[in-house]
This record gives C-alpha cells, structure tokens and sequence, in this order.
C-alpha cells in the first residue's frame, strides 16, 4: 500500500528501490522509538508539484533530531532538492513525504553516535477525511513535557497517539482529543486544535503540544484575513459551549468537528469563520488566490460569512 516495486526512496545518499531498501532488527530507533520524522505534503499546482512549507519541515526535523541527541548533518536545502527528487522518480504530484533520521544497532540507552536518514514518498488521501468529525476526549493525557521533547517530532511519542486513536475508534467516534498534565486541551493524535467562538479563534499555547506548521499557518491565515486569534489554556467544557472547532496538522489540513462526546457545536460548519479558514488554507497549498471553488457548487463564488462576502479573502500571499 506505501510502496510497490518500482517505488523509489532516498536512503542514506542514494536512491534506491523501496524493496530492496534494508534495515537492521538490531536498530536503537526500532527497540526505543528513538528516530525522528517529519509529514510533508507536496500539491499539484498551477506553478507545477510544491512542497508545502518545505524549509519549515525540514528545519523541525534537524530541531527534533538534535533535541533527543541524534546526530544530524543534513542541510535543509538538500533534503528539499532530493524531495523532490524523490517525488520526480515516482512520478507523483499529489503525495505525502515521509523522512526519518533513525539509529544504528546499539541496545545501550545512550545517545548514538550515527544515524541514518530516508525519504519515502506515497500517494495519499486527506487523513482525517472530509467529512465533519466525531470527537471522543480521550482518557490518554498527551505525554508530560518535562518526560519528553514534547515539542520535537519524535517517533516514541506515536505510541500515545496510537492509544488515543484507537481508543476513539473503538467506541465509535473518529477521532481522539487529549488533553494535558492539567486537563486542559492540548492536541489530537497527529493534529493542532482550534475552537471559534463569537468569530474570534482560540488555541493551546505552545507549551503542552507538537506546535505544528499548519497551526503557525491557520494563525498566519487569521491575520491576514484580520480574524482575531488567540492561545490560551481551555478545558472540554469551554470547548463545548464553541460555535465550532476544527483540528490542522499537514495530513489533517483543516477538518472541521461535528461534535465533542457527542455534544454538536451550535453553528453549521458552512457558516463559520473556520470554514473560511479551511477554503483558504486550501489556496495557500495550491498556490491559488481566493475566491475558490465552493465544495457544494463547484462553481467561482466569493466566500461568505454572515451574509457579507470577505473583501481580502483574495489578497493571501502565497
Ligand atoms: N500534533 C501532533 C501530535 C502531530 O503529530 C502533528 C502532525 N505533525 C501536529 C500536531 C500538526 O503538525 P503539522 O501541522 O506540523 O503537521
């Protein structure tokens, strides 16, 4: 399903077929999750295959590294020449990169000496979906920050996310919400959160979570749209009372909520700031000036909120 025979990845200064690519049973990275990774999606555009917010993403993969002591001698530039690369090779446009820098063999629990790195490529499909979400406060706390670097990108810290997701599926729902050391809300499994309330948007500080590229980009949005956003700490019962809520992460995008445990938010999703949010990030990915292709009518018309058209929803930068 990642790959087949012809897929083609970078590993450790070359490219080679992803099945006749080997690692080692004896790897630190696969005993202690001790590895590090990044999600990044590349768009078909009008200005040919992009890689969105490129530079960022390979930025946090050298900050992840170095924060849990995995060596690190990549530059960011090269890693974003052979994406692309990666991407060319497998002819794809649409997909979703996935670099790791993982460990050799050593079962010590001791910082490596050296490491590895691959980028692999694949087609993939909104992660979240595109329907309105289901979401289930999980009985998992996101990891404690002073137990791990909780702002770096770590494949060990998945285990929690794995837990919470699974557990939300279990009982129904589509997804996990979980919150922090002090029950405030912190993050989905692999996605930021945001609520909006009377046209003004809210957000954890980033303290307690993985502060995600697209969460910088939802706020980046909000200015240039003048939506006020703000950070601070929330719990459930003051999401609940939201008009809506939505999670963001590079997979995810911007994936609006039906509802939290079952309580529906009151405003519908087509008629909230967030939504406006969600068509604009959309633009930005694919290199488009809003106004942009309504999801229900397919054809060109302004966006609208509250019945007034958004007069600056066509000046994103991109
Ligand atoms: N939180 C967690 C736990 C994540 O795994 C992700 C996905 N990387 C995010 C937030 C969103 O981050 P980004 O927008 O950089 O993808």
């Amino acid at each position: 399903m990642y790959y087949n025979e012809n897929t083609i990845i970078y590993l450790n200064g070359e490219f080679v077929k992803a099945a006749d690519a080997r690692t080692g049973l004896y790897d630190q990275s696969l005993h202690y999750g001790y590895a590090v990774f990044e999600g990044i999606r590349a768009y078909k555009t009008q200005n040919g295959t992009q890689i969105f917010k490129a530079a960022e993403h390979y930025d946090r993969l050298k900050y992840s590294a170095e924060a849990i002591l995995i060596p690190y001698e990549h530059s960011t530039q090269h890693l974003i020449d052979i994406s692309y690369e990666v991407l060319a090779k497998n002819n794809f446009q649409d997909a979703y990169l996935r670099p790791l820098v993982f460990c050799p063999p050593n079962m010590k629990l001791q910082k490596s000496e050296r490491s590895f790195i691959m980028i692999a490529a694949w087609e993939w499909d909104a992660y979240l979906g595109n329907k309105l979400l289901r979401v289930m406060t999980s009985s998992y706390q996101r990891p404690n920050p002073k137990a791990f670097k909780i702002n770096a990108k770590v494949s060990g810290h998945y285990v929690n996310s794995i837990l919470a997701s699974q557990e939300a599926k279990d009982n129904g729902y589509d997804e996990a919400l979980l919150l922090d050391g002090k029950d405030f809300v912190a993050e989905g499994p692999g996605a930021n959160v945001f609520f909006e309330k009377n046209g003004k948007l809210f957000t954890p500080p980033a303290k307690n979570i993985l502060p995600g590229i697209t969460r910088a980009t939802v706020i980046e949005i909000c200015k240039e749209l003048d939506i006020p956003v703000e950070e601070k700490y929330f719990t459930t019962d003051e999401l609940k009372e939201a008009d809506t809520a939505f999670f963001c992460g590079t997979a995810a995008e911007v994936i609006g909520w039906e509802s939290l445990d079952n309580v529906k938010f009151a405003k519908p999703w087509n008629e909230t700031v967030s939504k406006v949010i969600q068509e604009a990030y959309k633009c930005k990915v694919l290199q488009k000036n809003a106004p942009s292709i309504s999801p229900e009518g397919g054809e060109l018309k302004p966006l609208k909120l509250n019945g007034n058209s958004i007069k600056n929803v066509g000046e994103i930068k991109v």
